[in-house]
């Protein structure tokens, strides 16, 4: 096959194994941890990313993103933490963007001290601001976007110009975006990571992690990964294909409905603020527009004084009040008190993350049902809020 096949037969087809047995229609699961020595070039091991279902969802996923290479993990932090661990070792730096998932925020500020790595949270998220951080120990730069939970935006094309002219390696966290909407080795940058636990998965049902970069970079991760052995169970890499066949329908029908209940929002009354950066008074709307095929399913707003965020979430009756996220199925939560709640208050205010803001996973229900549920939820909160005041 060619290497110009479109997104969607990307998808449903690279790196299938054909069932030569059976004849069978989908791609058979390989559960050996053993292989004869002596029948393969390489020694396969499932600890060594390299069974025929982990290379099969490791070529679709390079595919997706454009990459030379691709490799599953076991969780999107495995995949996170392997890499960033690849690249940098004792007396080197790292300028991480402010604000970044929890969970890799974490990882830097409690294992790196015990690795003797430094580094650095920017003050925001403009190139100026990743500019002015760099020493002459960076190594790498580490950027996500459209952020959690503000949805702001990085200038890809920047970041990876400022990266290469600098000798650092610029690496990205796309799991909001998914490959379907933003592909960042096409602006520069050198290493794609992916919580597939999201979008690639997108049932709210498997834990898994994905790397796209070149041979080269690859190489040094592998190496990494070997010894850390945050690798996939095949049955759950089998389910991940199974997933990705219908990626770019599922995220197309979460990117049409996002961007119609971010104008909803907008428009009501009761909504004091809405961040998406498919509309057109997010202060970043242009460069969303110059480096993203769609604006994505995620996005986040503020009710109005008086309407408590916990409340409303407690009153919805179809969208789910729960953590993660990019699943089919809609789901909201309070930052505040989830993904940013080991935060103190005033580093939460300094980034945003205020006590009322509330970020919506868009999934793909009909939107009049959505509406229909945030409608009725704020009306039972106003409802009680009137009962008590009178
Ligand atoms: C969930 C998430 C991760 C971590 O992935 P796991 O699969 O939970 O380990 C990393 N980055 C982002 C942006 C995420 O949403």
């Amino acid at each position: 096959m060619t290497k110009k096949l479109g997104i969607q037969t990307i998808c449903t087809h690279v790196g299938e194994i054909k069932d030569e047995q059976f004849k069978g229609a989908v791609s058979p699961i390989y559960m050996a941890t053993s292989y004869q020595f002596d029948d393969v070039d390489v020694k396969r091991y499932p600890r060594y990313f390299n069974t025929p279902n982990q290379e099969s969802v490791a070529k679709k996923i390079a595919a997706l993103e454009h990459a030379e290479v691709g490799m599953i993990f076991g969780s999107g932090m495995a995949a996170i933490s392997t890499t960033l661990l690849a690249f940098l070792k004792t007396g080197d730096h790292i300028i991480v963007q402010n604000t970044l998932y929890g969970g890799t925020s974490n990882f830097i500020r409690e294992e790196f001290p015990k690795y003797g790595i430094e580094f650095t949270f920017t003050n925001g998220y403009e190139v100026a601001d990743f500019e002015k951080e760099i020493k002459e120990n960076t190594k790498v730069i580490y950027i996500e976007t459209p952020s959690n939970p503000l949805l702001t935006i990085t200038d890809l094309k920047g970041i990876a110009k400022l990266a290469k002219d600098n000798n650092i390696l610029s690496i990205i966290d796309n799991t909001f975006a998914s490959p379907v909407n933003q592909n960042p080795i096409d602006f520069g940058i050198d290493i794609v990571l992916h919580s597939a636990t999201k979008y690639l998965g997108g049932h709210s049902d498997i834990l898994a992690g994905a790397v796209a970069c070149s041979e080269v970079h690859m190489k040094a991760i592998w190496n990494v990964a070997k010894n850390l052995g945050g690798s996939l169970s095949d049955f759950t890499v089998w389910m991940l294909e199974r997933s990705i066949k219908t990626l770019v329908l599922r995220v197309k029908a979460q990117n049409r409905n996002a961007k119609k209940m971010a104008k909803y929002l907008s428009a009501h009354a009761d909504i004091k603020q809405v961040f998406y950066p498919g509309l057109k008074n997010h202060p970043q709307y242009a460069l969303a527009k110059s480096q993203m095929k769609g604006f994505g399913g995620m996005l986040s707003f503020e009710l109005q004084e008086g309407i408590g965020a916990l409340a409303f979430q407690k009153a919805l009756q179809l969208i789910k009040p729960s953590m993660s996220l990019a699943g089919v199925e809609s789901t909201m939560l309070s930052p505040a008190l989830t993904s940013h709640a080991l935060l103190s208050q005033e580093e939460r205010d300094s980034i945003g993350v205020t006590d009322g803001l509330i970020r919506f996973s868009v999934g793909i229900e009909n939107k009049e049902d959505l509406i229909a549920d945030i409608e009725q939820a704020i009306a039972k909160v106003k409802g009680k809020i009137t009962k008590v005041t009178v």
